[in-house]
């Protein structure tokens, strides 16, 4: 008897020969190598010893005919869901790292979550509109992948960073519900889990206000969870970004554990405890049932928050011990009835642990957001199959970049100002919120838009606000503001990252694996060795050389 696996991308089926059925057939069957491609006829039959693990377990084929097909080399890696190959050696032979189970439900999950999209948009009227990928180069956001235009030389084409431009104008031209599954190109330092290329669900609608943008798309997003996940969720919870930074030190809070920041200043009164005195913030969570933390683990906290990447320079804690009485790493400074008045702000019960930092406020908040994320993944509080939507409402419209001495706008250039912010807009720039959100997904941003400006003159006043001349503006943007002179509806949209939102679903946090074929973190295609150099002729035809030398000549 002979058994042989028999791999495709619906399952498993196994194959049997046996002396008694056909001997020569049993005979070429034991010559079979791994990964060889083949073809049976054969007949179904009922297996003896079955695997009800595999959907197909209770069956098994009695094989008459068997045809082979093609031959395969040994796999670098071997083809099972729990693979012996790297990370690189996966990616260079990615077609073999498709065949894994796991790998292939991703990309079936992928494409799912596609359809399920597109199902819901489209009974809600929307239509999906491609854009062009050869557009123009602009100063704003990222940098910009740019293509060489061969047949007008010395000028080159951007690939866009989102379609944003292109959807308003559709709004413009009366196609009041677009959406597109779209690629979006960004020429940016390469992060950890950051693709240059990566997928957008792009959406816009026309005659809107922010209210409707929510409603319209956390409708889609309990659509896809129900659909895809079975949850029901019943509605998004709603939080403002100054409530997000000073609540959970992050504009995208992870909201399935608690840990909310508590700010201590009336339980500090009278203290002689410099840290804290000379200190803008004191600030700390409660970590329920934890006062039994060793010193070690108290030690492997504060070495967190020292590492460089977040650069405080202590932490302190308290107890509230199960006896009722309260001890801390600052005895010496605070008194048992100073550090109760700690417990009744932080709402300790006996058993609770209480950690603390201080220092500059945006600092410390950030840094106690990351010792909070930190304690999540620590303690298993961020399931990955419970699921935490949650819109971020009135992001301020700009922020200051110090290094270039100029606003930025936090979302984009075409976000609108909150109306009753205007009056602000050349005060107080800083504190003009926008009709702006995200939507978060378990410590994820997963998408984020806003309401548009479509008034000419406010646009103008936004770019420059933005640090650009006039003529500037006129030529980077000049055909959507001109297109906002022709009768512009309001109008306001959304992206969501669909690379994340499928790893998300797929109960991961990293997105390469719900890919085909990702860059690596260099940004390299290691399977087809991307990027490359060019033939000589090619760039002689591009006249790329030419071109830096008319620059230099000016
Ligand atoms: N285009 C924006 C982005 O890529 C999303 C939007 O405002 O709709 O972030």
């Amino acid at each position: 008897m002979l058994f042989v696996d028999l791999r495709d991308r619906y399952g498993i089926t196994q194959l049997a020969f046996n002396e008694e059925w056909d001997s020569a057939l049993l005979a070429k069957a034991s010559e079979l190598g791994r990964e060889t491609v083949i073809q049976v006829k054969g007949e179904v039959i009922e297996r003896s010893s079955k695997n009800l693990q595999i959907a197909s377990g209770e069956i098994e084929i009695k094989v008459a005919t068997l045809n082979v097909l093609n031959i395969a080399k040994i796999p670098p890696f071997t083809i099972e869901d729990e693979t012996d190959g790297g990370d690189e050696l996966r990616m260079q032979y990615r077609y073999l790292d498709i065949r894994r189970k796991p790998m292939r439900e991703n990309l079936l999950l992928r494409h799912k979550l596609g359809m399920a999209v597109r199902i819901y948009l489209s009974q809600l009227g929307f239509a999906e509109i491609e854009t062009p990928f050869l557009i123009k180069s602009t100063p704003e956001g990222a940098r910009d992948f740019v293509v060489p235009s061969r047949m007008n030389t010395g000028q080159f084409y951007a690939l866009p960073q989102s379609p944003q431009t292109f959807k308003q104008l559709l709004m413009v031209g009366g196609m009041d519900r677009y959406f597109q599954i779209v690629k979006c190109f960004r020429d940016e330092d390469l992060r950890a889990d950051r693709q240059p290329e990566f997928t957008q669900i792009d959406c816009e609608m026309a005659f809107v206000e922010q209210e409707d943008v929510l409603q319209t798309f956390e409708g889609m997003l309990v659509h896809i969870l129900k659909e895809m996940k079975g949850v029901d969720i019943q509605s998004v919870p709603r939080m403002t970004y100054d409530y997000a930074m000073r609540t959970y030190g992050n504009d995208k809070p992870d909201i399935r554990f608690d840990m909310k920041f508590v700010e201590l200043d009336q339980a500090l009164k009278g203290s002689e405890f410099k840290v804290f005195t000379d200190a803008e913030l004191v600030v700390g969570i409660r970590v329920d049932e934890k006062a039994d933390f060793t010193r070690k683990e108290l030690d492997a906290l504060t070495d967190f928050i020292r590492r460089p990447q977040i650069g405080m320079t202590g932490l302190i804690w308290a107890k509230h011990q199960k006896d009722n009485t309260f001890s801390s790493s600052v005895n010496k400074f605070f008194d048992p009835d100073a550090l109760a008045s700690w417990g009744q702000a932080f709402e300790t019960k006996p058993g609770d642990l209480m950690l603390i930092m201080a220092g500059n406020e945006a600092k410390t908040r950030k840094a106690l957001g990351e010792l909070r994320m930190y304690l999540g993944n620590k303690l298993g509080l961020r399931k990955p199959n419970e699921f935490a939507p949650l819109w971020v409402l009135d992001f301020p419209l700009l922020e200051w970049d110090e290094d270039a001495k100029r606003w930025h706008a936090m979302h984009h250039p075409f976000t609108s100002p909150k109306p009753e912010d205007l009056h602000l807009l050349d005060s107080k720039p800083g504190k003009v919120r926008a009709n702006a959100y995200d939507i978060v997904l378990n410590g994820h941003e997963i998408g984020g838009g806003s309401i548009r400006i479509h008034d000419k003159n406010l646009q103008k006043k936004m770019f420059s606000l933005l640090g650009f001349t006039d003529e500037e503006a006129k030529k980077q943007f000049g055909f959507l503001m001109d297109a906002f002179e022709y009768g512009a509806p309001p109008h306001g949209g959304i992206a969501f990252g669909f690379d994340r939102m499928t790893a998300l679903l797929g109960g991961q946090e990293s997105i390469r694996d719900f890919i085909a074929f990702p860059k690596n973190n260099s940004g390299r295609d290691i399977m087809i060795d991307a990027p490359a150099s060019l033939q000589k002729e090619q760039l002689k035809e591009l006249q790329i050389e030419l071109i830096i030398e008319n620059k230099e000549k000016g």
